[in-house]
């Protein structure tokens, strides 16, 4: 092909790109301009998560009659004069191209009136050109509404998530926002209903409640720090509210939400030794500097910047989020590594061996075992819940130890005898092939896992009412997702009620989980249905399942009386797989009598 100039619009929609991804992009471009304009209250409807449509209102300066379209052109901006400027950017907006960029990939509608003048302007756009524009009534401000986002763009179409996905990416980023501003009032609304708000009265702790609830803003200290003309300032969350992931660590630079990995790193570093390794912080941290510090015309999307010093940056902010820490922390000495491994008092055991021996025969008992046994609900299960590898008996870690030459048993387990735990976490065994060193937590996971499958199986997982329904709040997003997930639990023994400003009543429970700290097992719950990925709905209530199984599993560290170590080891011979746990991880290693023997010299 000969070389040509592309025409015009195929450049906007190549530049389109690079800004709008999704509609939370477009979101996040409104409200920049919002904020840029001076509002005091921004709001924010979407529709199908806003594919259908996005609407954002201000109440800021509005745009002149005579500069609506312009507004709309590419390059087009208010906040830039020249090359010199860009070293000075004090406004989120700079490079004249979101309007532009919108319009190109969708239905453009703006109603606007400046500050200064009487009667405002209506102009709509499609594919990036003016329809129609006239005057009409209005206070002072602007509304941009966007409809059919992609619609012309099917490349860009196809690649769009569910609506909860997207709502998901929408909520995320009017939060973060809000807590960067608290002095706008924000208000988001999803298919006409509200689902946040925040009040504008300029105090971060308020936003901190509305955006993650009282519970856990409670858990959150302040942070702040100084050096030379940089300023830190925001809240973490002490050690005991921690994440799965990365992704409650909000960081914003000059009022802009960032994603810089070492600026994240800064934060993780300071809770060293503070949390377990491979869970994360909560933190809501801004970074203020002068403008010629930083560099934020790096990315179309200005979610990265570069710092001039970094190192300087990244000590501060690592030094301010530690001090918060330490200063909250100090009256009680911590010592994460041994609090958990503490025993129990035995009279906190979970179920007596009467309980167990007398319990009914657990259905999966009662499936049938002859020689080719149908694929049980179970196994595909497990199919889909734990990586393949996992399918078999755990191989790694007892193969080595397995005599050679014996055909092992694909799964069943011979009669054990107990013999006594081991350092309160292992329960030895004898069988007629060696020894068996039990891993009292994993094996009970084992146990209670296909009891609850079997119960799933056949229905739903047995259920128990609590006699106080037990009120959660949880932050937005969660809330978002527990509601959403709220049948799925219902089959698993969880009656989840929402209650309105992200707050739940859970009324019934798994009847194994009577006991638990239901509000902790809830949020552990919803962490573990977040996903980037759509999931298939086993796999999500494998999660939950696997959760329930670990939090009620006897721990290790906890004495076990001898009766229940051999109720414990009975009802694991009677697992379909009882060699690994849900989790895939190995619930016993099998030492056999010829490795004894070629051990201790016997063999030749
Ligand atoms: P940029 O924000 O980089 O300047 P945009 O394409 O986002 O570029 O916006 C173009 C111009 O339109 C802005 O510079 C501003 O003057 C005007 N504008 C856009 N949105 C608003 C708004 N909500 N209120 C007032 N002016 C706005
Ligand atoms: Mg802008």
């Amino acid at each position: 092909m000969p070389i040509r100039i592309l025409p015009d619009e195929v450049v906007a929609r190549i530049a389109a790109g690079e800004v709008v991804e999704r509609p939370a992009s477009v979101v996040k471009e409104l409200v920049e301009n919002a904020i840029d304009a001076g509002a005091s209250e921004i709001r924010v409807e979407c529709l199908e998560g806003g594919k259908r449509l996005i609407r954002v209102t201000d109440n800021g300066s509005g745009i002149r009659s005579d500069e609506v379209a312009l507004a709309f052109a590419h390059h087009a901006t208010s906040k830039l004069r020249s090359a010199d400027d860009l070293a000075e950017i004090r406004t989120l907006g700079f490079r004249g191209e979101a309007l532009a960029s919108i319009a190109a990939v969708a239905q453009v509608t703006c109603l606007t009136r400046h500050v200064e003048e009487n009667l405002g302007t209506l102009v709509r756009l499609e594919q990036g050109h003016v329809v129609s524009e006239s005057r009409v009534g209005r206070a002072p401000g602007t509304t941009m509404t966007v409809e059919h986002l992609f619609a012309a763009v099917p490349a860009r179409l196809k690649f769009l998530k569910t609506t909860q996905t997207e709502r998901g990416h929408i909520d995320a980023l009017l939060t973060r926002y809000a807590l960067a501003y608290p002095h706008i009032r924000f208000a988001l609304l999803h298919e006409g209903k509200l689902v946040f708000q925040s009040s504008g009265n300029g105090n971060l702790r308020d936003v901190l409640v509305a955006v993650y609830g009282a519970e856990m803003a409670a858990n959150m200290v302040p942070v702040e720090g100084e050096h030379d003309a940089m300023r830190v300032w925001g809240f973490a969350a002490l050690p005991s509210l921690d994440h799965a992931n990365r992704s409650k660590i909000t960081l914003f630079v000059n009022g802009r939400p960032v994603q810089d990995a070492k600026l994240g790193y800064a934060v993780i570093q300071a809770y060293h030794t503070l949390l377990m390794t491979g869970r994360y912080p909560i933190a809501v941290i801004m970074v203020q500097l002068p403008p010629s510090e930083v560099d934020v015309n790096v990315h179309p999307a200005k979610a990265e910047v570069r710092f001039r010093d970094p190192d300087a940056v990244f000590s501060l902010v690592q030094r301010a989020v530690r001090k918060a820490l330490l200063d909250h922390l100090q009256p009680t000495p911590i010592h994460l590594s041994t609090s958990s491994r503490i025993p129990q008092p035995p009279e906190e055991r979970i179920e007596s061996a009467e309980q167990r021996t007398a319990a009914p025969a657990s259905p999966a008992q009662a499936l049938p075992t002859a020689q080719q046994p149908p694929l049980r609900g179970s196994e595909a299960w497990e199919q889909v819940g734990i990586p393949k590898q996992t399918q078999r008996p755990p191989e790694p870690t007892h193969d080595a130890l397995r005599l050679p030459g014996v055909r092992a048993e694909v799964n069943a387990l011979p009669a054990l005898r107990v013999l006594g735990q081991l350092a309160q976490t292992y329960i030895l065994a004898e069988g007629p092939e060696g020894l068996y060193l039990i891993d009292q937590h994993a094996a009970h996971e084992r146990i209670l896992w296909e009891r609850l499958l079997a119960q799933r199986e056949l229905g739903a997982v047995e259920s128990q009412a609590l006699l106080d329904p037990v009120v959660v709040t949880l932050p937005m997003e969660s809330a978002a997702l527990l509601e959403e997930n709220a049948p799925m639990l219902r089959d698993l023994g969880f009656e989840v009620e929402p209650f309105g400003n992200n707050t739940f009543l859970v009324r019934s429970v798994p009847a194994i989980m009577i006991q638990d700290d239901i509000s902790a097992a809830v949020r552990e719950i919803v962490a573990d249905l977040e996903s980037n990925e759509p999931v298939l709905r086993r796999e999500l209530e494998a999660r939950v399942l696997r959760r329930v199984c670990k939090r009620m599993a006897i721990k290790a560290g906890r004495v076990l009386s001898f009766a229940e170590m051999q109720a414990l080891v009975r009802d694991l011979e009677a697992c379909e797989s009882p060699r690994t746990c849900p989790h895939g991880r190995p619930t016993m290693i099998h030492l056999g009598l010829t490795q004894l023997e070629k051990a201790f010299g016997r063999l030749g």
